[in-house]
């Protein structure tokens, strides 16, 4: 009988499991604060589990998350954490600082099979959802090399792979990040979604109850460039996935951020800007505008400064919350569209 994975349970899961293996549902509780408050992946070091109950539990359970095989530190202060997964696979993570906040962005798939043209990780092609455990590892990871004086405050879904594409396991990983109880505990405010525009996923994940931050890829103003950029437009055209927006559950305050990455003669004319503003009338919305990050091979280019600015300038005189985000890890193969690990033959 194959043993099952404890990280990745949800806290429910593992008071169920206790009962299971005779003990009671606070033993499950303990168990969860182990794995998600501490950070602790060795039956043997629970020292408050009876030694009984913890002999039971190697039977049937382990724990196992992937750890970092490699860290590249960027000049900017930005790490690559590349994990090496049990498959001989590998994704990647970023921890990105900045003031007071130590933002983790984690891969939901190895690959992606999104195509989109301007994203290198989309040049690998898909090759597999990652489960729970591999995703939220990636946050417990980056806390135990953080620890003692920091911790991961913030995390994002941008890494590789699209998030709604692994439904299930993205759900769960956000259900045992955001379990205040016994779960990682982060406030689902600091937690931030980012998909291609999904719509059905969108939908979804809107009934959930989550509360967590919904960034969109969004990336141009009309179908037509859009398309032409990300194939997924053919099927939810812009009209369908801003009705989803429109629809989706905010908290007050809330907003719905969109990334928009500028490549120069594509997407970036003033004329661009303000199809992007008239878009977005009327939602609460923050714009994120990243300048393309070079690559080997990419058709594309970054645009120059002024054109940068100006864009900006539109979305900003429109009333609209616009920022330019210029990425981190460039230097390490880590910023936005950015990431893609060899696997080995
Ligand atoms: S931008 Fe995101 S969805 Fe598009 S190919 Fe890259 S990883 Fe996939």
């Amino acid at each position: 009988m194959s043993r099952v994975n404890l990280a990745g349970l949800l806290p429910s899961e593992l008071e169920d499991l206790a009962v299971e293996l005779g003990a009671s549902r606070y033993r499950g509780r303990q168990l969860a604060a182990w794995v998600y408050r501490k950070g602790v992946f060795d039956l043997e070091a629970m020292t408050d589990l009876p030694k009984d109950f913890r002999e039971r539990l190697t039977e049937r359970a382990v724990i196992e998350v992937p750890e970092p095989e490699r860290v590249t530190v960027s000049q900017d202060g930005s790490r690559k954490l590349v994990f090496l997964l049990a498959d001989g696979r590998r994704v990647s993570a970023v921890l990105m600082p900045d003031d007071d906040r130590m933002t983790l962005c984690v891969s939901t798939q190895v690959g992606c099979g999104f195509e989109c043209r301007f994203c290198l990780t989309g040049v690998m092609g898909f090759e597999r959802n990652l489960t729970p455990a591999e995703i939220v590892g990636q946050v417990l990871a980056a806390n135990r090399l953080l620890a003692p004086a920091q911790r991961v405050t913030h995390v994002v879904f941008m890494g590789m792979g699209e998030p709604l594409a692994n439904y299930g396991a993205l759900v769960t990983s956000l259900r045992i990040l955001t379990d205040a109880r016994l779960g990682v505990g982060y406030s689902p405010r600091r937690i931030t979604v980012s998909t291609v525009g999904l719509v059905p996923g969108i939908e979804k994940l809107g009934r959930e109850g989550l509360r967590v931050n919904l960034a969109i890829s969004l990336h141009a103003a009309t179908d037509e460039v859009r398309t032409r950029l990300m194939p997924v437009n053919r099927a939810f055209g812009l009209a369908a996935l801003m009705a989803a927006l429109r629809r989706y559950p905010l908290a007050p305050r809330q907003r719905i951020f969109f990334e928009y990455v500028l490549l120069d003669g594509v997407n970036d004319s003033p004329e661009d800007a303000r199809q992007l503003a008239r878009l977005l009338r009327g939602l609460r919305a923050k714009v994120n505008l990243i300048p393309f990050n070079d690559w080997d091979g990419a058709e594309f280019r970054r645009p120059p400064l002024p054109r940068i600015l100006a864009f900006q300038s539109v979305l900003l005189d429109a009333g609209i919350t616009t920022t330019v985000r210029w990425s981190k890890g460039e230097d390490i193969g880590a910023a936005c569209g950015q990431l893609r690990e060899p696997v080995p033959a």
